[in-house]
């Protein structure tokens, strides 16, 4: 059998609504910078409680909880266009390179708490789209490995999130 050579996120894209589409990206204090770094004049950033309850909880990651939700519940997100895609989501997918995307995104679809990565990922991917004996991580070009790294980075910017500085609702760019 042909390898399919197109990511499954190519694959998913071409079905319509992918998970750039709709989602609130929790982006840390490293993320912000990064990201301002290069966004130009663009206002990336709001603070919102989520809609749903379940998030609240975080009681298996209480690292999350401390330091992500605010008194309020809110965290700082992604802005989100009209429609609720993402900000920077164009036409031919997002905009920010590998290295300045939130930490969020690049580990998605991992799931994952403080202390471990779940080797099975997040049930949203399409895996009717996937190729006889290919893994949804295979087939999205990610791996453990990366996820290990990407996962160390996250909860160490996390860790420095002062969840209720506000200060930042309007980065300087
Ligand atoms: S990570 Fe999963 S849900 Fe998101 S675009 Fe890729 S295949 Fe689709
Ligand atoms: S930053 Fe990029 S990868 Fe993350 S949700 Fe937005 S468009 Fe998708």
């Amino acid at each position: 059998m042909v390898a399919n050579q197109q990511t499954l996120c190519g694959r998913c894209a071409r079905l319509g609504k992918t998970c750039c589409q709709g989602r609130e990206i929790y982006i840390t204090p490293g993320d912000m910078r990064r990201i301002g770094a290069v966004a130009g004049k663009i206002q990336f950033v709001e603070w919102t409680r989520t809609a749903d309850p379940s998030y609240m909880d975080q009681d298996d990651d209480p690292v999350w909880r401390q330091h992500v939700l605010g008194r309020d519940g809110s965290r700082r997100i992604l802005k989100r266009q009209a429609n609720g895609d993402c900000i920077f989501l164009g036409s031919r997918g997002c905009h920010l390179s590998m290295a300045v995307r939130p930490l969020l995104c690049r580990l998605h679809p991992f799931t994952y708490t403080a202390d471990h990565i779940d080797s099975e990922p997040d049930t949203g991917c399409p895996r009717h789209l996937l190729s006889a004996g290919e893994s949804v991580f295979e087939a999205i070009h990610t791996s453990m490995e990366l996820a290990r790294q990407w996962h160390r980075q996250l909860y160490e910017e996390v860790i420095t999130d002062g969840n209720d500085n506000r200060t930042d609702i309007r980065p300087s760019l």
